[in-house]
């Protein structure tokens, strides 16, 4: 804590001055006194590491006063509990939100060095899978630049999502070694450790007062150690804690208890332990019961809640007020576990009776769905469960009976609902529902969109929504102006700031709708285009250098990047370019305005569908872009490995935005809103926030397609025969015999079979209902790209109206309606 006595350290313009000599004093200190080298032999890394500690410098007396501010004043706190945060590269965002980015390239350029290089060095954390993951990093940045105590509570992966690299024009998974340089965000609290429980039993026995308690005596202990990184908020001295659990060994335990001198055993109980926050699960696969994830899963919320709960002993006192200090979000089901932790901690380690911490459970916990398709609900075989965590199963039985006693009184012992609702699947194997037990142990349940919501209560939840509707919330996802625009395009940023006379945009993107006025305006015309063209200029010298492919920025950059999956639908996209290619080779007089493709997005390892399109897309690029005749007209590319670097990249320098998935399955979609507010034009369905970007931004500034979420359940209801579509289309059926015939596979026949097949077949996600439609939209496009002026103005109006899609209104609208919490400014 900062005391009169201690205060000397962080009064020291080398530590803290924003002053471009103080940056350049403190980076010379820290290149020697931390990296321990002279500037000539210093690797690009040590260059790196002693700017990236010159700027943590600065976070840290921030972040300190924050904390002992949030403490001193009691501040109700927002605890957001996720298996995944996909941050994004640090060093510029927090050069940003202290407002020295100018300074820096300054005081870099005094001491011979590029900024842009520096920054280029950072790998980044890559903590997550895809878009659940990013929100909870654009949730943690509005969190701290919204003033709201938070911390951030999840896992610190050894090893995040895997690279991506493309071999043969097939995905290969390289390791993610993202620490193996260091880490100069974290700060280890090897103190700030917890026990963590699994396997072995549970017995009962009387406690001191004569009641009746039950101790569990795990089979294995690991401990969890707290690695802390401060999350800054823009233009506010705000500093959030963000605190990832690492798994160790517990050398007292298996040394002691269990070993008995066996040496090699308790080597072999320290990798077991260590492997428990080894490496980031892949998902948009089938939540299969792996027991590594049950394991991950329960290790990051027992630390959390134990460590929530001895804050709060540690600072306000009796637990009966716990929910008033603490309120955590649970964002999807992986963090489910915690309602039963928190039980068993208020049960079994603090001797509550069960109506009282069931009280205290119940007001601390709101749950966010993620996804609607049936395949990725979590539910895990009751017999895995029983073995790993025995008194949790204990104690979501004993949820579990309470609450279908009230189920049946409510509705007078209708079975078939109680079976619906209960947190137990039963069948062949019986299985704990995690979004039920998310659900019954929350006082809130929000969807991420206004259709995903309503196809909340009336599909997967329906049966809660009619017990408890008033627990039902919709929050529309946001995302991060700060990450999304001011980082990723600096040039935009600097044209908003010059429109709207200040930066107050930054943190108020409604500010935005200044544009309008200019949408008509000829001068600004030019200024934005320039600013595209500036874009699409940089992601071609990059990929020209990353790849050795060469794109021409004067076309039209058509991108979609978001993970592989069907119901995204790529292959839809993938369709009309093959279509395009046909039509191209063989009608001299069609010749639409010169497009480039670009695909970016990873595939599960296991999801063999998804790899194919991978390949497919590859497959096709290699010939249209080796073929003279259509080469100068279309051209196709994959984007290894994305990320959110590349999406810095790729988000600023797209013309259209592809955001086509089968209306229902998209929850939210946050890439439509990065897309958009760089500029973009989104051609895309009645899906997730697509309808609600829309209606923002007017339906005469979007391109709109496809079958609506009620006429897709009518035509599955009608019997869905995608080979009829196929016979009645002569082009559609072209192109997939053009697929089928091995032009795109050396002559292969066989290869995109798997792919052509499903779609003729099956077509589970409506590729063939939704084509003719979608080429139809794309010719449209075509036509309004060439009206240059007519496509700024849809474009200006796009960024003039996107401002309801910052996540600072997302975390505006959470905190008002669901978390009850206060900003709370901090003063530097
Ligand atoms: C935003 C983002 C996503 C989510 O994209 P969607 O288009 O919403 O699926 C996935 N991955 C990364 C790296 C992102 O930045």
């Amino acid at each position: 804590m900062v005391t009169a006595e201690t205060s000397q350290p962080v009064t020291d313009p080398t530590r803290i001055g924003l002053t471009k000599e103080a940056l350049k004093q403190a980076f010379v200190d820290n290149l020697f006194y931390i990296q321990g080298r002279f500037r000539d032999v210093a690797t690009a890394n040590d260059i790196y590491m002693a700017a990236a500690f010159t700027v943590r410098d600065r976070l840290l007396a921030r972040w300190l006063k924050s904390a002992q501010h949030f403490k001193e004043s009691g501040a109700r706190t927002l605890c957001y509990l996720s298996a995944e945060y996909l941050l994004g590269p640090h060093l510029i965002n927090n050069l940003i939100n202290l407002g020295i980015l100018e300074t820096a390239r300054e005081a870099g350029e005094e001491l011979g060095l590029d900024l842009g290089e520096i920054l280029a060095t950072e790998e980044e954390p890559g903590l997550g899978n895809g878009g659940l993951g990013r929100l909870a990093a654009c949730f943690m940045d509005s969190l701290a630049t919204g003033q709201i105590p938070a911390i951030g509570y999840g896992i610190r992966y050894e090893f995040g999502i895997f690279d991506q690299a493309i071999e043969n024009g097939w995905q290969v998974e390289k390791s993610d070694t993202w620490l193996k340089n260091g880490n100069p965000w974290e700060i280890p609290r090897p103190k700030i450790t917890f026990p963590v429980r699994y396997f072995g039993h549970t017995e009962p026995y009387q406690d001191e007062q004569g009641r009746l308690r039950i101790r569990w005596i795990p089979g294995l202990v690991v401990e969890g150690v707290a690695h802390d990184t401060p999350i800054l908020g823009y233009g506010v001295a705000n500093a959030n804690l963000l605190r990832l659990w690492k798994a160790q060994a517990t050398e007292s335990f298996d040394f002691q208890a269990f070993s008995t001198g066996d040496y090699y055993r308790a080597v072999q109980a320290k990798i077991e332990a260590e492997t428990i926050s080894k490496v980031l699960y892949p998902n948009d696969e089938p939540a299969v019961g792996k027991e590594l994830r049950l394991k991950q899963q329960y290790f990051f919320v027992s630390c959390s809640i134990q460590d929530m709960v001895r804050l709060h002993l540690a600072t306000v006192g009796p637990l009966d007020t716990f929910a008033d200090k603490f309120v955590a979000q649970l964002n999807d089901t992986h963090p489910a576990l915690a309602v039963a932790e928190l039980m068993r901690i208020l049960l079994d380690e603090h001797g509550l009776a069960w109506e009282p911490a069931w009280d205290i459970t119940h007001r601390t916990f709101a749950f966010t769905n993620h996804t609607l398709l049936p395949e990725a609900l979590e539910t895990w075989p009751i017999e895995l469960f029983e073995r790993l965590l025995p008194r949790l199963l204990e104690i979501i039985y004993e949820i579990n009976r309470r609450f279908l006693d009230e189920v049946r009184v409510r509705y007078l012992a209708d079975e078939a609902r109680i079976a619906r609702l209960s947190l137990i699947a039963e069948g062949e194997t019986r299985r704990v529902r995690m979004a039920h037990l998310a659900a019954v142990g929350s006082f809130a349940i929000n969807g991420v969109a206004a259709l995903h919501t309503d196809l909340l209560k009336t599909t997967v939840m329906r049966d809660f929504h009619e017990l408890w509707p008033d627990r039902f919330h919709n929050v529309t996802n946001g995302v991060s102006p700060r990450r999304f625009i001011v980082v990723s395009n600096r040039r935009l940023a600097r044209l908003l700031t010059s429109v709207c006379g200040n930066e107050d945009w930054m943190r108020d993107l409604t500010a935005l709708r200044r544009l309008e006025s200019l949408a008509e305006d000829q001068g600004f015309h030019e200024d934005w285009r320039r600013v595209k063209l500036a874009a699409k200029d940089q992601l071609a010298r990059w990929l020209a250098a990353k790849t050795g492919v060469r794109i021409d920025p004067q076309t039209l950059f058509d991108v979609q990047a978001k993970r592989i999956h069907e119901y995204k639908r790529q292959h839809l996209n993938l369709l009309h370019i093959v279509g395009l290619y046909q039509r191209i080779k063989q009608d001299a007089q069609f010749r639409p305005p010169p497009r480039t493709f670009l695909f970016g997005g990873k595939a599960a390892p296991s999801y063999a569908m998804a790899k194919l399109i991978i390949k497919l897309i590859n497959a096709v690029a290699e010939v249209v872009n080796g073929d003279p005749q259509v080469n100068g007209h279309i051209r196709v590319v994959f984007v290894p490995d994305f990320n959110v670097t590349t999406g810095q990249l790729l988000y600023p320098a797209a013309d259209l935005s592809e955001q086509i998935s089968l209306a229902g399955k998209e929850a939210s979609g946050t890439g439509n809103m990065k897309f958009a507010m760089n500029g973009a034009l989104t051609i895309g369905t009645l899906d997730g926030a697509n309808i609600e970007i829309r209606d923002a931004v007017g339906p005469e500034n979007f391109f709109l397609f496809g079958l609506t979420e009620a006429e897709v359940r009518q035509r599955q209801a009608d019997g869905y025969r995608p080979s009829d579509i196929y016979h009645g289309d002569p082009e559609l059926a072209t192109i997939i015999d053009l697929i089928d015939s091995g032009l795109f596979a050396h002559g292969d026949k066989t290869l995109f079979r798997p792919l052509t097949e499903n779609l003729l077949r099956h077509d589970p996600f409506m590729v063939l209902a939704d084509f003719r439609a979608y080429v139809s939209c794309q010719t449209l496009i075509d036509e309004v790209f060439q009206d240059s002026a007519r496509w700024t103005r849809m474009s200006i109006l796009n960024v003039a109206r996107i401002g309801h899609f910052s996540s600072d209104r997302a975390i505006r609208e959470y905190g008002e309606r669901i978390w009850k919490v206060e900003p709370v400014p901090i003063q530097v």
